[in-house]
């Protein structure tokens, strides 16, 4: 376990390198829908990206304890991780479910910055949240897989060497438990784009890179499949606790921003003579927002260090991250009504945190499927769905 010192020193230093990156950095990437390159790059080359990777693959070796203060950090600063977060976290599947042969050919490379590995395709156009609905097909043809179907909302393909997808390798109706049947591969983007893959931006309310893809007889190796064929429910879903609490840990990350900026400012602005902090209409609510993200923050830490430990940690991830994304958006929308009008001014950067953070309450999971598995899996109440 990493002692308090250690965190401390590694906070600080994501703060410093964030530092080097301004808000206007991300306000004029939000405008034109760029990439965050460089930043992307100090943070792989400072290991800060690659904490998750056991050193003997040239990684930190860390876990999601420090990998979340990180992600924390970062998010914080003003800055938008979800240009990059996935980076940390889908090369778990490799790690944990990849053989030997694909452990070594992907894990140095992505520690070392020369492969990015931050796309995974699993959500579809016509079955959402019901994963194991999905009707991308992947069938085996000597030794290859054959791909067809389609993908949505799949973020930052454009800027990732690799990705995760799943798809169906049996049917559903041909299975036993609707788990069964689905399958991972690592999909090489470069080689699929124009053989088979096809790549369309979305247009949407953050810059977060999202795409629908379309699949058309792609060939993919038979050795690029990750795990065993029809297992790969399990590949993702056991990436996803950690997921969900890095996610959370970001939005702990944005309700401190947003807590931040908004006790500076009730502090500062003068109305009627005064602070308008020193109104209590202004200042309980920014105390509350305080309140709850303090909480949330205990409730990510704690599922982090069970996640670390081997510990069994779904509910407390599901629970970190519902109570962590509600934080933070209470906190932007408290934020905004602190600034008044000035909220609204982009060079104020508070709008552009407002929408990345709403984000959290529907991806990866939403707010509804969290309570659904708290009141099924943890209090025993019947199966909705
Ligand atoms: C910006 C962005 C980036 C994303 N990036 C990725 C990515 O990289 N890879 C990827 O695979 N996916 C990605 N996603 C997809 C994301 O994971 C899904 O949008 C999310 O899981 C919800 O699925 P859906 O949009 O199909 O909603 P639906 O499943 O259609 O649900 C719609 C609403 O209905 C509610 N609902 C549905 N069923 C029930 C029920 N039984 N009981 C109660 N409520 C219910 C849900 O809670 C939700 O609020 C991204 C999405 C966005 C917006």
């Amino acid at each position: 376990m990493t002692e308090q010192s250690d965190i401390m020193e590694i906070r600080k230093s994501v703060r410093q390198l964030c530092e080097k990156f301004g808000e206007d950095y991300w306000l004029a990437l939000d405008r034109e829908t760029g990439y965050p390159t460089e930043f992307v790059k100090e943070l792989t080359a400072s290991g800060f990206l690659t904490v998750l990777i056991p050193e003997e693959y040239g990684g930190a070796g860390l876990g999601v304890f420090e990998a979340a203060a990180v992600m924390e950090e970062v998010c914080r600063s003003g800055a938008h991780a979800g240009a990059c977060h996935a980076q940390m976290y889908v090369m778990g599947s490799v790690l944990r479910h990849g053989n030997d042969v694909q452990k070594k050919a992907y894990l140095p490379k992505i520690a070392a910055g020369e492969l990015r590995l931050q796309s995974f395709g699993v959500t579809e156009p016509t079955t959402g949240t019901d994963t194991t609905n999905l009707k991308t097909m992947a069938q085996r043809d000597g030794d290859h897989y054959v791909v067809n179907g389609q993908k949505v909302w799949i973020s930052r393909i454009e800027h990732s060497d690799l990705m995760v997808l799943l798809a169906r390798t049996t049917p559903r109706d041909q299975v036993g438990k609707k788990t069964e049947g689905l399958s991972a591969f690592i999909v090489d983007v470069e080689k699929a784009v124009g053989n088979g893959l096809t790549i369309q931006p979305i247009e949407s309310m953050i810059n977060h890179h999202s795409c629908e893809l379309f699949f058309d007889d792609l060939r993919i190796p038979a050795e690029n499949l990750l795990g065993e064929e029809g297992k790969g429910f399990k590949v993702i879903l056991d990436g996803m606790n950690a997921e969900r609490i890095l996610i959370a840990s970001e939005c702990v990350g944005d309700g401190r921003y947003f807590i931040d900026k908004a006790s500076a400012y009730a502090k500062e602005r003068v109305v009627f003579g005064r602070p308008i902090g020193q109104n209590q209409g202004v200042q309980f609510p920014i105390a509350r927002c305080h309140a709850e993200v303090e909480a949330a923050s205990l409730m990510v830490e704690k599922a982090a260090r069970m996640f670390d430990a081997g510990e069994p940690c779904g509910a407390e991830a599901n629970m970190a991250k519902m109570l962590a994304s509600e934080a933070s958006w209470h906190a932007g929308d408290v934020c905004m009504q602190t600034h008044g009008g000035f909220a609204f001014a982009k060079e104020y950067h508070i709008e552009r945190k407002f929408r990345e953070t709403r984000l959290y309450q529907i991806a990866p999971i939403s707010t509804n499927l969290i309570l659904s598995f708290i009141g099924e899996h943890v209090l025993g109440m019947p199966r909705s769905f």
